[in-house]
């Protein structure tokens, strides 16, 4: 390296020397950068850290005016230190003061130096200050001098990150590190958790970073970057893949990334720098993390995300043994994660579990399916939430309004514990009502029943007084496996569900597989429109050997008692007809095997697709029974794609043409004296409730959470009165109050809560 004394890897010996004297914080920081100077022979080395207040504050300096020191502070974004910290990536400049972003603060007396050289300082991506030398001569510092000032600032930062310096900041203006984060992203399961950080992978903590053998650390990381490839090779191998989630593209990816020459090139080089292996991959990879940070081709950023990985798969075969082991999850732990497979999360301790957060996930991923039914609070995109949170930092997690607040202030925590001691008293109240029926003030009696899933979901029929299971939906068992559930599990769990019912009617919705609903385990086809695509009874009228080992497990499990089953996206009476007839043939199968056969098999369809609205005749005089899927019809109808952030929410379900077409649901129903239930989402808030009751709707299945709140409403209601103020609004709309003001000004003049 051109210029330096000794070399970086000296300067690394001397810096740990440093590092290990019982001197204060500010006299070591001094004797860093007198240190960084002096080995870099340059006439200025300066620290500035990052304030919570998002300016950076000089913390040191050899070369410029000590009396700035403390002083000196860049508003963010200010300056050329202010462009390193907020571009997070090196500055490197023979002619610093004809730079646009120059600024100068006369007390530092800087004026005189042309060359500048700034580098981030960095942790898991994050920055966190700025490391800078300046030199009067025009030079260009060369590569190996900035790799080498990146690598020094790593000693910096484990400084900053550890607190040290706090206690040189006024209050207020401390170092960013331990700042409060509020970040709002989706709300993916209802529900309100306070608690401490517990990192799902927990991030490998590198506490020996400067290496005495270089040859050693590059065999070490040889070997290391071996056995990675390795097993990327066993897990492409493994049939059915070892982890669920791991799809093959992304291991696909992982291979090629372990391969690539660059990245092993820029270990080997932070190694020959005077890094140990594990020290080298964190240098590498920090770069990575703010790039990724920097990125917004969501193709790019995904790739980056990998190779993020990648590294941390690296840093945990070296450090391997030293590493602490998974403790048990203290109480009122909050889960933060980068994303997590529906397996992983049932793996916690539910009873302490309280929140999680992620940095992926969207409202139908299986992993929030299954936060739904454990009722754990859940936040997902929450950009960089595993590298701004530490292991036991405080931590809310708002599931309502898809809120994360990291180390909050004391305000914002007890104006949530107070939300919580609310919502606590509130479910008492709830809980007080569990084993009234839900009748109306006029005596009109409406089925609440629960959706359901998942084994998890069992005690939720017990627990909320419900009437039964109205949406008992099969495919969550097999989007959680991580192989195609045999036949006998799928017996297990129906047997199972029947048995927590104990007598109350359960509906079992046949695999409603394909558009958003992907199995891990199966090949996800390539299609243009998903949603429109080949999925549901599609799919099992023509791959019918899987629906008949369902229906036959059905079957099975309901021998001696009643059976409900019902097929999932239904668009044309003849699906029907041939869905049917497998059920007639499975049925025979088990009478000519001498099987115990169901006191009685009921079968159902979903109207789900619009074109069933208009042949509700012929299907009625077909079916046993409807069940209206308004998540997936309100899509169809509006052309909306449910689970697009962009357009989901952006037509009203109590407007005119939905409420129209769901009433003539209903009315076919009672012509056809069949009965109608509603499972979609739109049950689950009372005040839908109540438009759907005002409509004929008298069996409503919803979320566990939503029979309180429904049942609550229907007690209060007088259903001929929301008739009466609903059935005109759906004549020829007029200007004025929609639908859904005048139903809240019904409901708030007659008391009733919604
Ligand atoms: C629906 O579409 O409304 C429904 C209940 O089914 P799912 O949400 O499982 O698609
Ligand atoms: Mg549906």
């Amino acid at each position: 390296m051109r210029g330096a004394l000794g070399g970086p890897r000296v300067l690394l010996r001397r810096l740990r020397e440093v590092m290990a004297e019982p001197v204060s914080a500010q006299d070591r920081l001094d004797k860093i950068v007198v240190m960084i100077a002096a080995n870099m022979v340059a006439e200025v080395c300066s620290v500035y850290v990052l304030r919570v207040d998002a300016s950076l504050e000089l913390y040191a300096t050899e070369g410029l005016s000590r009396d700035a020191v403390h002083m000196t502070v860049l508003g963010a974004g200010e300056g050329l230190v202010g462009l390193v910290a907020s571009e997070a990536q090196a500055l490197n400049l023979p002619n610093a003061q004809s730079h646009p972003a120059f600024s100068y603060k006369p007390e530092t007396g800087e004026e005189i130096y042309n060359s500048f050289l700034g580098v981030p300082i960095l942790r898991a991506g994050i920055t966190l200050g700025v490391l800078v030398v300046q030199n009067r001569a025009h030079r260009t510092y060369s590569e190996e001098e900035v790799e080498a000032l990146q690598t020094t600032s790593m000693v910096l930062a484990e400084m900053i990150a550890s607190g040290e310096l706090s206690s040189l900041a006024r209050p207020g203006a401390e170092p960013a590190v331990r700042r409060a984060v509020q970040a709002k992203g989706l709300a993916l399961a209802e529900g309100i958790g306070l608690g401490h950080v517990v990192l799902h992978e927990p991030r490998v903590v590198v506490k020996n970073f400067i290496a005495d053998d270089a040859q050693k650390e590059l065999k070490r990381l040889d070997q290391a970057v071996d056995t990675l490839r390795a097993s990327i090779d066993v897990m492409l191998e493994e049939e059915g893949m070892s982890r669920a989630g791991e799809h093959r593209d992304v291991l696909e990816a992982y291979r090629m990334f372990a391969h690539d020459r660059g990245w092993l090139h820029k270990m080997r080089e932070a190694v020959m720098t005077g890094l140990t292996a594990e020290a080298a991959v964190e240098r590498v990879q920090s770069d990575t993390r703010a790039r990724m940070q920097r990125q917004t081709d969501p193709y790019l950023r995904e790739r980056l995300h990998d190779l993020d990985d990648l590294a941390n798969r690296l840093q945990r075969e070296l450090m391997g043994a030293d590493q602490p082991k998974r403790d048990e999850l203290p109480e009122n732990a909050i889960v933060v994660a980068r994303n997590m497979s529906p397996a992983a999360l049932l793996d916690f301790d539910r009873s302490r579990l309280r929140g999680l957060v992620l940095e992926e996930g969207a409202a139908t991923s299986h992993v929030a399916i299954v936060a739904r039914a454990l009722g754990v609070a859940t936040v997902g995109q929450i950009e960089n939430a595993a590298s701004l949170a530490d292991p036991g930092d405080p931590i809310i997690v708002d599931g309502d309004a898809g809120e994360m607040h990291l180390r909050p202030p004391v305000g914002i925590e007890s104006a949530y514990g107070e939300k919580v001691r609310l919502r606590a008293r509130r479910q008492e109240q709830y809980a007080a009502l569990r084993d009234k029926p839900a009748i109306s003030k006029d005596r009109q009696r409406v089925q609440l029943l629960i959706n359901a899933g998942l084994v998890v979901d069992l005690p939720h029929l017990a627990e909320t007084g419900a009437d039964g299971i109205g949406l008992f939906r099969t495919e969550l068992q097999f989007m959680v496996a991580a192989t195609l559930p045999r036949t006998g599990e799928q017996l297990g769990l129906y047997r199972a569900v029947l048995d927590a019912a104990d007598g109350k009617p359960v509906t079992f919705r046949t695999l409603d597989i394909g558009g958003d609903k992907v199995l891990p385990y199966m090949r996800a086809l390539e299609e243009e429109n998903p949603a429109l695509g080949w999925r549901a009874i599609r799919v099992g009228l023509d791959r019918p050997a899987l629906l008949r080992i369902q229906l036959r497990a059905l079957l099975h499990a309901a021998a001696g008692r009643d059976l409900r089953l019902m097929f999932p996206m239904v668009s044309a009476v003849e699906e029907f007809d041939r869905a049917r007839k497998l059920v007639e043939r499975e049925l025979t199968h088990l009478r000519r095997h001498g099987h115990k056969l169901p006191d009685k098999v009921q079968i159902g369809v979903m109207v789900e697709v619009p074109a069933l609205l208009f042949a509700l005749d012929e299907m009625l005089e077909r079916a046993d029974f409807l069940s209206v899927g308004s998540n997936d019809l309100v899509q169809f109808m509006f052309a909306a794609d449910r689970g697009n952030a962009r357009v989901a929410d952006r037509f009203d379900a109590l407007s005119p043409p939905v409420l129209r077409a769901l009433k003539s649901v209903a009315d076919a129903g009672r012509a056809h004296d069949k009965p109608i239930t509603l499972c979609g989402e739109l049950a689950s808030r009372p005040l839908e409730a109540m438009a759907l009751i005002a409509l004929g709707y008298r069996k409503l299945s919803v979320s566990a959470a939503a029979i309180g709140p429904v049942k609550a409403m229907v007690l209060g209601l007088d259903v001929g009165a929301a008739e009466k103020v609903l059935a005109p609004m759906l004549e020829v709309q007029k200007n004025g109050r929609s639908i859904r003001e005048t139903l809240q000004a019904f409901a708030a003049e007659t008391g009733v809560p919604v």
